[in-house]
Parts: C-alpha cells; sequence; structure tokens
C-alpha cells in the first residue's frame, strides 16, 4: 500500500463546477488528517508488537494502552472507508442521497458529516440496529 491514493483527479475547472466540491474538499482534508493519524497509531502499534487482531471478546475487560490504539484504528478504518465511498459517489454523481431510501441528505447534515450515507431517519434505524447487536 506505498502507491498514489489519488487515483483519478477531476482537472481543476471541473471541481469548481461541481456543486458537491466544498464537500470533497472537506472529504480529501478529513482523509488525508486520518491517514496521518492511522499511520502514527500503525507506527505505534509496531514498536509496541502487540497482536492487532485479537477479537474484541478476547481482550474484553482488559483496557490495555494497546487496546486503546486498536479502537482508534479501527474507528479511523471505519471513517477512512466512508470516506471513499462518499468520494465515489460525487463523482458517480449520487453524492448527498440516502444509499438507503434515496432520498436528500439535508445539507445541514452533510455540512456536520460530508460522509454521511444515510438521510437522518435512516441513519437513525441504522444506529438503532446496531445499538442492539452490540
Ligand atoms: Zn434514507
Amino acid at each position: 500500500m506505498t502507491g498514489p491514493i489519488e487515483e483519478r483527479v477531476k482537472p481543476a475547472a471541473q471541481v469548481a463546477r461541481d456543486p458537491d466540491f466544498r464537500y470533497r474538499e472537506e472529504l480529501m482534508k478529513r482523509r488525508a488528517a486520518l491517514l496521518a493519524r492511522t499511520r502514527a497509531v500503525e507506527r505505534d502499534l509496531e514498536r509496541t508488537d502487540a497482536p492487532v487482531s485479537a477479537s474484541r471478546n478476547e481482550q474484553a475487560g482488559e483496557r490495555s494502552n494497546d487496546d486503546v490504539l486498536c479502537a482508534i484504528g479501527e474507528t479511523d478504518a471505519k471513517e477512512l472507508a466512508a470516506i471513499s465511498l462518499a468520494l465515489r459517489r460525487i463523482e458517480l454523481g449520487s453524492y448527498g442521497l440516502c444509499t438507503l431510501c434515496g432520498h436528500k441528505i439535508a445539507p445541514e447534515r452533510l455540512r456536520v458529516l460530508p460522509h454521511a450515507e444515510y438521510c437522518e431517519s435512516c441513519a437513525l434505524i441504522e444506529d438503532a440496529k446496531h445499538g442492539a447487536a452490540r
């Protein structure tokens, strides 16, 4: 994973006309910050030589420094994946539409969460599902 991160970069003029371009900028910035932090966490994990993929159950109750580092990495990895998907949706022209019901995601929501995948009501349903599973 040493290749360039930006596979296809739109020409500047095209980006400027794109109504979603400010979200795109926001997403790119966020992604760069996350990647930098993820690398720093990975370096820390290498130093301590901790098992990175130990399951949550095995480690339950044990809150060592490594667990915290793993948790950060996991959250960042999820957000990175969500950001990549959002950038893809911008390219495909479906950005800002809920991936579940297809309705428009409120701009206020996108401002707070530019990589939002669901509209507010679908997000609530998803949260409830995952909350119950945990
Ligand atoms: Zn929805």
